[in-house]
């Protein structure tokens, strides 16, 4: 569950929504709804097992890169 990094309150309101370039990341500008707080948040879906949400910026572009380098290195990954 993604909550306000100003005050942990699971509940917010999306404002703005729009598809990024960088890595396939959804962008999404929330505002929380208890302290009004204004935060973006990266959404990266690669597959329905797949789902990462993020409020950092930094580790959107991470995982998006992470997780194309895992697609194009499938040969390399053994199931355990
Ligand atoms: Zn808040």
């Amino acid at each position: 569950m993604l909550k306000c990094p100003n005050c942990k309150c699971p509940t917010s309101v999306v404002k703005d929504s729009r598809q990024k370039k960088i890595a396939d990341n959804i962008y999404r500008r929330r505002e929380c709804h208890k302290c009004k707080h204004h935060y973006t948040t990266y959404e990266y879906v690669d597959s329905p097992s797949v789902k990462i949400i993020t409020v950092d910026t930094e580790y959107a572009i991470f995982f998006g890169k992470l997780l194309e380098f895992i697609k194009n290195n499938n040969h390399l990954i053994r199931t355990m």
